[in-house]
């Protein structure tokens, strides 16, 4: 079908002001910059509802046009990204909350409802959706199933997954179904909504989910602690850990990102604090001062040269922005960068961490690191000259980047802790996986989408 027979089609389905030409570039890339991925379509779809998404899929299987569905757009792995043209499926107009249920701790929303959304519906009504991966405003709740996605509450509470009771979507050949439902737990078949989680529009279109929430914690308490290096800070985090502390975040700063950012600090560092943590203490007020005050004298006890404990809000507030902030000033530094998402078992973070940098130094590469220290989860990075890299330097970061890979395989860990393989790593997924898991895989998908119309060229290897 060419590009205007098939956008008149979609016309007739969906009404005309419901379809866009395909050469739209706010609808052809995601967050990933670097590589160019030569993208195009022939139409972006935008369907107000899961039947209007399911004509759209039927329309596409019936007529074998390649299908890319869009979330917000701010995936790190090309995953939305239409590689082999036909119809973009964006979800932003579906979006609709089907039910609340704040007694129960749950609510039902449409796919394309935006994160920061929900977790604003949910603390109005007293609950919380612990999940915050950084651009919320933008990541809707079907990107986020549909990656795993996490953030810096991961440590504590779990990734986008752990909050999934059920989903509905749209399978091939355009049919409508439920796996699982609004149930606390579910033993029934094979648990299949968890097989749509992260399966990053390879297998369904997910129209909407029913979500677990958490009562509010009435107090959320920072705190940011430094060391003189990497070994004493992952060793005090090992500590931590080990003696039964449960902070709800434990997020990681190496001595460069920390000497890159020192600027928007909040804080006057001297000369040994070089490797930062933040923490968080949740909780009833009392506990989560208990807590706090607790994980200050453990962590000073292994050797943090300065704890910062911000009470009043502007200071906490102040610690958040900068965080926010660190990976903006990371890519502004030279322009560009490549940043990972690898994981590690959290013994093993301090072995990524120099393995970073070492492999950095030895490819001529401004390297450094940050991430989630309580899951063992790293953005690695390397910085380069612009957004649009140049292919010689492409070239040295790809070569820097598959060896990172293979090192952190090597300690046991794994190529995507939370972005997800997309186009950006799905040649490396034999770095990881055993040849007949990855058999199997590709086993899955044959079932869901015998005719391969749903995100082709993700996830999986080609060839
Ligand atoms: C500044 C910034 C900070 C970030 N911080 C984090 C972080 O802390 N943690 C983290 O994990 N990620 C982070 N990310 C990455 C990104 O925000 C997440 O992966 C997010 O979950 C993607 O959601 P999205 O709606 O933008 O999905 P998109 O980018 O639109 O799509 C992502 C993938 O999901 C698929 N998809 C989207 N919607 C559906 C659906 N309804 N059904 C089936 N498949 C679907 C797409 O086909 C694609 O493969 C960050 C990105 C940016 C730009």
């Amino acid at each position: 079908v060419v590009s205007a027979a098939l956008q008149a089609d979609l016309g007739r389905l969906l009404g005309a002001d419901a379809v866009r030409p395909g050469d739209r570039p706010e609808y052809l890339r995601d967050a990933l910059t670097g590589p160019d991925l030569s993208p195009w379509a022939d139409a972006v779809a935008l369907p107000a509802d899961r039947e209007e998404v399911a004509a759209v899929v039927a329309y596409c299987c019936e007529h074998t046009v390649p299908l890319t569905v869009r979330g917000g757009g701010t995936g790190l792995a090309g995953g939305a990204v239409p590689l082999e043209g036909g119809v973009v499926l964006s979800m932003e107009r579906v979006r609709a909350v089907r039910s609340l249920h704040p007694l129960q701790w749950r609510v039902e929303v449409e796919a394309g409802l935006p994160t920061a959304q929900l977790q604003r519906i949910a603390r109005e009504n007293g609950l919380w959706f612990p999940p915050d991966p950084g651009a919320a405003e933008q990541s809707q709740i079907g990107g986020n199933i549909a990656t795993d996605a996490g953030g810096p509450h991961s440590f504590g509470f779990g990734t986008t997954g752990a909050f999934v009771l059920g989903l509905e979507a749209v399978v091939p050949p355009g049919e409508l179904v439920r796996f699982g439902g609004p149930v606390s737990k579910n033993s029934t078949g094979y648990g299949m909504h968890r097989l749509l989680v992260g399966s990053e529009g390879t297998l369904a279109v997910i129209t909407s989910a029913w979500l677990r929430l958490l009562p509010a914690p009435e107090r959320q308490l920072p705190l940011a602690a430094f060391f003189a290096d990497a070994r004493s800070g992952c060793e005090a985090v090992d500590q931590l850990i080990g003696s039964g502390f449960e902070p709800s975040v434990i997020d990681f700063f190496d001595e460069p990102t920390v000497t890159a950012t020192a600027a928007g600090m909040p804080y006057r560092l001297g000369g040994e604090a070089r490797f930062m943590l933040v923490l968080e203490a949740l909780g009833s007020a009392e506990a989560a001062e208990e807590l706090r005050a607790q994980m200050a004298d453990l962590l000073t006890e292994t050797g943090a040269v300065l704890v910062e404990s911000p009470t009043i809000p502007s200071e906490v507030a102040a610690l958040w922005r900068w965080r926010d902030g660190v990976s903006g000033v990371v890519t502004s530094l030279r322009g560009g960068k490549v940043s990972e998402d690898v994981i590690v078992p959290v013994e093993h973070l301090v072995d990524a961490i120099e393995a970073t940098a070492r492999i950095g130094r030895e490819h001529g590469l401004e390297a450094m690191s940050w991430g989630h220290a309580g899951n063992g989860n790293l953005h690695s990075t390397f910085l380069v000259s612009s957004p649009q890299i140049p292919a010689a330097e492409m070239a040295i970061v790809r070569e820097a980047t598959e060896r990172l890979l293979k090192e952190v395989i090597a300690l046991g860990g794994s190529i995507s802790g939370e972005h997800g393989i997309g186009w950006l790593k799905r040649d490396l997924l034999p770095l990881e996986l055993d040849p007949a898991v990855l058999e199997l895989e590709r086993g899955v998908k044959r079932q869901f989408d015998p005719a391969g119309l749903l995100n082709p060229g993700k996830v999986l290897p080609v060839g």
